[in-house]
């Protein structure tokens, strides 16, 4: 029999009032749906949000409305745990994919603390038609649930649930960007990049300054794989990252028939049923 960490035993009350009802916001679309659908059938959903200083406006402007939405406060779970401060704890040396302190730190142990040993549901809005994986918790005494995959809710479901609440999609998809998270964060394409540095220049200038000699070893990281940001800015670079978004995107439309006419022609990419990133970060 598995333990909780204050060495009780896991046995799972048969009474449902003890039990905790837990919704991760994380400003991405697909959480946000996920509220907005479990809104009346779920009573007394407790709806966080692990703020790690680094969001777009965009997103905590969404968040805001979806405050309004729900009528109800979306509780900040991360108190003093701010990437600055944590990037110093580690040396300087930047989060990457093999090196994600990042998620454990800010997004996973907030979560968990928040939960602490009470027994949680905990609901996450991975979508029917999407093969995700990624980070959830694993203690005995959460359990996460997938509503959106049990009652076949898809990505234009998704749309449609956020357009028939008012809410609408993220405002930063208006610009082209597809995932919520920090605006440095090392999963986005190269073409986010582009975008960032057209829509935010000065996000994108506070990204490059962190692409610095670490405290450790000296060595740089780059937030985009081996290419600094101060390539990718040049002018024929960023074209060309362009071009080859485009190119690929017509390839992938060619191959998905199931494309929706708000896809198609409202400019949003066409979303690969798998995609990289956190599910804490960018659902
Ligand atoms: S959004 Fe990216 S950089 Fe930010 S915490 Fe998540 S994985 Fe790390």
């Amino acid at each position: 029999m598995k333990k909780t960490s204050n060495g009780q035993e896991n046995v799972w009350p048969t009474d449902p009032g003890s039990v905790r009802h837990v919704l991760s916001l994380s400003g991405g679309k697909d959480s946000a749906a996920l509220a907005v659908y479990l809104r009346d059938r779920v009573p007394n959903m407790e709806y966080i949000f692990h703020d790690t200083g680094k969001e777009l406006p965009d997103t905590y402007q969404y968040l805001e409305r979806l405050e309004g939405y729900l009528g109800q406060r979306i509780i900040r779970t991360t108190h003093g745990t701010t990437f600055d401060h944590l990037l110093r704890m580690k040396g300087g040396m930047l989060p990457s994919s093999h090196r994600r302190w990042c998620t454990d730190l800010m997004k996973l142990k907030p979560f968990e603390q928040f939960i602490g040993d009470d027994f949680c549901i905990n609901y996450v809005g991975i979508r029917a038609d999407e093969e995700r994986v990624g980070y959830i918790s694993h203690k005995p005494n959460i359990r996460a649930v997938f509503p959106f995959r049990e009652d076949g809710i898809d990505y234009p479901g998704v749309q449609r649930i956020l357009e028939d609440s008012g809410l609408g999609m993220p405002p930063y998809t208006e610009w082209g960007r597809t995932r919520s998270g920090c605006f440095f964060c090392f999963y986005q394409q190269k073409i986010e990049w582009v975008r960032l540095k057209q829509h935010y220049p000065e996000f994108f200038e506070e990204a490059k300054a962190y692409e610095k000699p670490n405290s450790i070893n000296g060595n740089v990281f780059y937030w985009c794989g081996n290419e600094p940001l101060a390539e990718l800015e040049r002018p024929e670079r960023m074209a060309e990252i362009e071009e080859n978004w485009r190119k690929n995107q017509e390839r992938l439309a060619k191959r998905q028939i199931n494309i929706t006419l708000a896809q198609t022609f409202g400019g949003l990419e066409v979303e690969p049923t798998r995609r990289d990133g956190c599910l804490l970060c960018q659902l």
